[in-house]
């Protein structure tokens, strides 16, 4: 059954407790308003509480509020062709003939309503998370995402919180359905397209990106297909050379740098400040558009970014692995970066994302989202500050690392983008894609259910 509450227009919803109780009837969310003049003179309807603090107009809302009746994770497994691990084991290269297994997970929120919440990804630190506080969410309202963020953030005040991610996501993909509108239509929709920037796996030495020609040819190949933006992930573990960074930083530079914003992310690779500096030094040299998480610091240091930046013109990208709002805000403050890092998956959710969003904003910074995917592409759609979409992990010889879960024409391969170097927003409901859930059932190596 349907159950009432009352709105005052201009003040909010006050929502009453018998409306945030109410039981669903197993339809779509239905609302209905209608506004009445209220006359003292006349008994009010059953389904109007009367405030006499607002002498105006009443809005009548009648509420069938959805519950989550489980939630499902899936573990899967996918093999990639034609890569292989670094010698550390650490990062997924181009090896021909190789062969690597990914695991990956699907998350599904049920409710009574007969629509359910998805999302693909995560991982395993994550689904340990997750294990901890689904069962809070069963019973609840899928639809009071902010009041589930605070009180699981709270709650898991001892991590590192990725776990939340991929549940909001899910809960958003829930609410877009629910509302049959995509995500960044509920969110606040200010582009219908995004430039996309080529992002390269790491350098490996079995003849993919094995040099610093190699990455220059390959970026070449990406401004001709159209890309506005290269990114270098250069070489890792026992391949790491720091002369050879230099070299190719000067190599994609001299290229293609008066036609490409040029990016170089070493993933925290370089061991010392004084080699992060070495080779911002080069970036400097070439104009590159940012440089990011350089040395061993993990990318979390807000003292040695700072000094970084006082030494180099070139702009600094930190705070991809600075979790948690307060500590990103404080990076910020600490003037240790000047463009931020969010991530849907590593953030908290599109909620957390999005406040990292309106955080930089708020700084007059702009937000760079790390790695492609659906819940990126639905944020971005309703940010204005920002530059591109990251199209990771693309090479020269393999395709991307993304797994074949969509049973729609989704994407997110070199050849993703269209002749101006931009990507689509998916305008379908919630995260806008269909996932393949046979083809993560035929490769299901794992599942726990919460109900
Ligand atoms: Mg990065």
């Amino acid at each position: 059954m349907a159950s009432c509450s009352v709105e005052h227009d201009g003040r909010g919803p006050l929502r009453s407790e018998h409306a945030q109780r109410a039981v669903s009837c197993g339809q779509l969310f239905r609302s209905v308003r209608a506004s009445i003049e209220p006359n003292q003179s006349q008994e009010p309807h059953p389904a109007v509480e009367r405030d006499d603090r607002f002498n105006t107009t009443h809005r009548i809302a009648l509420l069938v509020t959805p519950t989550i009746t489980k939630i499902e994770t899936t573990e899967f497994a996918y093999e990639l062709e034609d890569q292989g691990p670094t010698p550390d084991g650490f990062h997924m290269v181009y090896e021909p003939g190789g062969s690597f297994t990914r695991h990956l997970f699907g998350v599904r929120v049920y409710t009574d309503e007969g629509v359910t919440g998805e999302y693909v990804g995560g991982n395993s630190p994550g689904m340990a998370q997750i294990n901890q506080f689904a069962d809070f969410l069963v019973g609840k309202n899928p639809l009071d995402r902010e009041r589930h963020w605070s009180e699981i953030k709270r709650a898991m005040r001892k991590y590192d919180r990725m776990g939340i991610g991929p549940i909001d996501i899910a809960l958003w993909d829930f609410a877009g359905r629910y509302h049959d509108a995509p995500i960044h239509e509920l969110l606040g929709t200010y582009r219908e397209r995004i430039p996309a920037y080529a992002s390269t796996y790491f350098g490996d030495r079995n003849g993919g990106l094995d040099s610093p020609e190699a990455y220059a040819d390959f970026a070449a190949e990406c401004l001709d297909m159209g890309y506005p933006g290269f990114k270098i992930h250069p070489w890792g573990g026992q391949w790491r050379d720091t002369d050879e960074v230099i070299e190719t930083v000067h190599a994609v530079g001299e290229r293609v740098g008066d036609e490409m914003e040029l990016m170089l992310d070493p993933a925290c690779q370089l061991e010392t400040f004084g080699d992060a500096l070495r080779v911002g030094k080069a970036c400097d040299e070439q104009d590159f558009f940012w440089y990011e998480d350089p040395y061993r610091d993990g990318g979390i240091s807000q003292h040695s970014h700072r000094k970084l930046r006082q030494q180099l013109k070139t702009p600094i990208l930190q705070t991809e692995h600075v979790r948690g709002l307060e500590p990103l805000t404080d990076f910020i403050a600490a003037e240790a970066t000047d463009f931020v890092r969010a991530d849907p998956e590593y953030d908290g959710g599109i909620t957390g994302a999005i406040k990292r969003a309106r955080v930089a904003e708020g700084f007059g910074l702009d937000v760079e989202f790390h790695a492609p995917g659906p819940a990126q592409r639905q944020c971005l759609a309703a940010i204005r500050n920002t530059n591109y979409y990251e199209m990771a992990l693309v090479g020269p010889k393999t395709s991307n690392t993304t797994p074949p879960i969509y049973a729609c024409d989704y994407d997110d391969q070199l050849g993703s983008i269209d002749d101006e170097g931009t990507v689509g927003i998916q305008d379908g409901p919630g995260l806008g894609v269909r996932y393949d859930w046979d083809f993560i059932e035929e490769n299901k190596t794992g599942r726990r259910i919460y109900n």
